[in-house]
């Protein structure tokens, strides 16, 4: 181990999939501190299956007993409030001034709400309340928003709430345009047969104007750059953090930005722990004196769960563009559950790693 390295103090705000993934691989390297409001981490790829009843305990896990607890870093309990790169500290709501060397901001991102606020409107982030009204029905539940979020919430509703509630999904484009022709051909089919009226091209801007008992907005994610405007980071062209090839922010190369709040990668988990892992490696790197290390990462797959017996899995390029390829059906749903339970898994032996190295 390296003294240079063991003397950085990396402060990691966000125990999303990205920011736990880099608070472990560095914990054997630097004094690390990781900032989260929440004590756990909360399994956001299931939010829809929140949404259609399955459990909250099932899908949050306590960070100190699952992840932390042979590890050497300290876990605060917190909301970040304000950034200072300048004097490089971050303050928490309780007041706490937090000082680093390196800052890995992982504060990923939420649904993008309208601007318009409805009593009727739901988001992931309210799946459970989205249950609770589900299970007032019957009535007529919208979906806004056709990307895979927006697909998976859908049909995992209609499968479960079906009898009771009609299900519409509306698109302003065509459904879930990342996939390939043949991988929509598949999500039209097993939406009509899970009951889902699919209306594409059919744009919504309020949510008051459609005419449904409840409504779920899934349009886009917006990145939580709050912080990150305040303290003057630049922004990129999609509003999320700019930044360069090893992943520090072109304003202030000492905070470096993982998962969803930076960068143009498509926002998912499965860019998100491979960030986490990598913006560690470039911190390691550069304590070593060896400077940042630049790896892009790629795709293999874009994974759909359509309720729990069906589902898509488009094998796609490098660069996240579909193949011809796709495995639907059973086949699907399994290979779907296997990736999000190995997102989970692949935290816990991070942790189990990171353990092996907490003695000096
Ligand atoms: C319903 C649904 C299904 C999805 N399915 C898939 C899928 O199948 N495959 C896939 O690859 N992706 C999927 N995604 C996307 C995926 O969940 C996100 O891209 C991923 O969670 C991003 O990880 P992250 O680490 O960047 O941030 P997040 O997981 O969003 O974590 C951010 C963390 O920051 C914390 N935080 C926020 N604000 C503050 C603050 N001020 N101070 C301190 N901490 C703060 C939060 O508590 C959270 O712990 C899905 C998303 C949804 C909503």
């Amino acid at each position: 181990m390296n003294t240079h390295t063991q003397q950085q103090r990396v402060l990691v705000v966000g125990a999303g999939y990205s920011g736990l993934m880099a608070a472990l691989r560095l914990s054997p390297h630097a004094h690390v501190t990781l900032l989260d409001p929440v004590g756990h981490l909360t399994e956001r790829i299931r939010l829809h299956e929140v949404a259609a009843g399955r459990p909250e305990s099932e899908v949050t896990h306590p960070l100190t007993a699952r992840f932390l607890r042979h590890t050497r870093i300290t876990h605060h309990t917190g909301l970040a409030v304000a950034l200072d790169p300048v004097a490089r500290t971050v303050t928490t709501d309780s007041g706490q001034v937090m000082p680093y060397d390196r800052l890995v901001y992982a504060l990923g991102s939420t649904t993008r709400l309208p601007a318009a606020h409805h009593e009727r409107l739901f988001t992931a982030e309210t799946a459970p309340a989205l249950h609770k009204r589900l299970l007032d029905g019957p009535g007529r539940l919208t979906v806004v928003g056709g990307g895979l979020t927006g697909v998976e919430m859908a049909a995992e509703l209609a499968e479960r709430h079906g009898g009771g509630w009609e299900v519409r999904l509306l698109t302003s484009d065509e459904l879930a345009p990342s996939v390939s022709d043949k991988g929509r051909a598949h999500l039209r089919k097993s939406l009509r047969a899970l009951g889902v009226r699919v209306e594409e091209g059919t744009r919504v801007d309020d949510p008051a104007d459609v005419d449904a008992d409840a409504v779920l907005w899934s349009a886009s994610m917006a990145a939580n750059t709050g912080l990150a405007v305040a303290a003057g980071l630049a922004l990129n062209s999609h509003g999320r953090i700019d930044v360069d090839a090893a992943r520090r922010s072109v304003s202030y190369p000492e905070i470096y930005v993982a998962g969803d709040a930076g960068g143009t990668q498509r926002m998912s988990c499965q860019a998100a722990l491979p960030l986490g892992t990598r913006v560690a490696a470039s911190i390691v790197s550069e304590g070593r004196g060896r400077g940042p290390v630049a790896r892009p990462i790629s795709y293999v797959l874009q994974c759909v769960s359509l309720g729990r017996h069906d589902g898509l899995v488009q094998s796609v390029r490098r660069d996240d563009s579909p193949r011809r390829l796709v495995i639907t059906g059973r086949a699907a749903a399994f290979v779907k559950e296997q990736i999000c339970a190995s997102t989970v898994t692949s935290l816990t032996l991070a942790a189990r790693r990171a353990g092996l190295h907490r003695s000096p």
